[in-house]
């Protein structure tokens, strides 16, 4: 399937220059959100994973559908404040100034093999923050895919010692 005829791409989105890829029409469409899901799925089966990590938001649109079909766990990264329980907090750049993502300290058992998923990898600063959080729980990271990836941003030089997989690439 020709995955990104049902991805929107928005000029001057969130602002001038800036060319997004939405993600929402290909998750509207059924059958196209289902093969792509399917198609992530079949990256991680043979990669032996215990559990799936995802950020908010996108990253549990692509990560928990995946985490059901291989009847494993999802476990959460969030934005600060918004984990109930005791928390590993990460601070990562942002284009202007940092932010900070959490995620619960007993999420991730060490050893646990993990797939990191999240919907587009532009800079890579969301999923390093993320790999950084998982490995100091004592996570393995097994695995980490995408829906899209963004190559001219050159994300993947931050991933080098990682596995990635990208359904899409522009
Ligand atoms: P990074 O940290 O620079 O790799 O940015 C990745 C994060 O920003 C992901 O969680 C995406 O959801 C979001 N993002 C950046 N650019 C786009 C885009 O063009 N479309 C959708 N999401 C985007």
């Amino acid at each position: 399937m020709d995955f990104k005829q049902y991805i929107t791409v928005v000029e001057d989105f969130p602002k001038e220059g800036v060319r997004f890829k939405d993600i929402t029409t290909l998750m509207e469409n059924g059958e196209a959100y289902k093969q792509a899901i399917d198609e992530m799925v079949k990256y991680a089966q043979n990669r032996n994973i215990d559990v799936v990590v995802g950020p908010e938001a996108r990253g549990f649109v692509v990560g928990c559908p995946i985490a059901y079909s291989l009847e494993i766990g999802f476990v959460p990264v969030r934005k600060a404040g918004k984990l109930p329980r005791e928390v590993l907090e990460v601070d990562y750049g942002l284009e202007y100034g940092k932010d900070s993502l959490n995620i619960h300290k007993s999420s991730i058992k060490p050893g646990q093999r993990v797939l990191i998923t999240d919907d587009l990898l532009a800079t890579g600063g969301t999923i390093e923050a993320t790999i950084k959080m998982v490995e100091k729980l004592g996570g393995i990271v097994a695995g980490i895919a995408f829906m899209i990836e963004l190559s001219y941003l050159d994300g993947r030089d931050k991933l080098d010692d990682y596995d990635v997989f990208s359904l899409m690439e522009y």
